[in-house]
């Protein structure tokens, strides 16, 4: 159960693979005080240099269903070709001792998460073009060339729900789109 009295506010950032969430959810948290990040959980495989606990908690497709199951997520989705999900008791832990949270997590979970925290804050991360998403993209070398066609053909669809948040923010500078989207947190907090 949430606080009322003490709930610190969960910011939701969601965008296209390879649109610069990552880089800016890192930049944003080292700049903002009192801002915690959740770790997802996700059936997706480690990726090199990835650590079980710190960028997600890597669990079997058996142990999601269960969790599924037993209710205990906030959110979740398949994405891409994997589960995603965030852990109800992880946000409401953060919200009730005052802290902000903030989720990188994919439309379909920002959209579930819309209608059960209605304050939450939805920012949508975009590229400033499809070819520059696609340079940046290739430019990680983490992906496969299927992984990296999947991850292109659902930027699209992505892109078309980007009208359904509060915020946009086109990362097109980096320096200056992690201005941006400090100055927005920290205009809501
Ligand atoms: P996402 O988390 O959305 O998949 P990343 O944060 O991993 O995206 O960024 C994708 C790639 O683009 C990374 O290699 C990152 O260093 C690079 N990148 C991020 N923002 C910018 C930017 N504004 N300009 C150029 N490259 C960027
Ligand atoms: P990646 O595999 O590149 O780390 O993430 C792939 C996609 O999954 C990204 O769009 C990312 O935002 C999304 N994602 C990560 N964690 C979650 C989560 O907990 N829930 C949902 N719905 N999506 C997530």
């Amino acid at each position: 159960m949430l606080n009322e009295n003490k709930k610190g506010k969960l910011f939701v950032i969601s965008g296209p693979s390879g649109a610069g969430k990552g880089t800016l959810r890192e930049k944003a948290l080292n700049d903002i005080k009192n801002l915690v990040y959740s770790i997802s959980c996700t059936t997706r495989k480690p990726r090199e240099g990835e650590v079980d606990g710190v960028q997600y908690r890597f669990i079997t497709h058996e142990k999601f269903k269960e969790d599924i199951e037993k209710n205990l997520f906030l959110e979740y989705a398949h994405v891409h070709s994997d589960f995603y999900g965030t852990l109800k008791a992880d946000v409401i832990r953060e919200l009730n001792v005052g802290n902000n949270v903030l989720l990188e997590i994919d439309v379909q979970g920002a959209l579930q998460v819309r209608k059960k925290i209605f304050d939450a804050v939805l920012i949508f991360i975009a590229p400033p073009s499809i070819e520059e998403l696609e340079k940046r993209l290739r430019n990680r070398h983490t992906e496969s060339e299927e992984a990296l066609k999947i991850r292109l053909n659902n930027a699209a669809k992505e892109l078309e729900l980007k009208d359904g948040y509060d915020f946009i923010i086109i990362n097109d500078d980096l320096e200056r789109a992690a201005a941006e989207l400090r100055k927005l947190i920290e205009s809501q907090i």
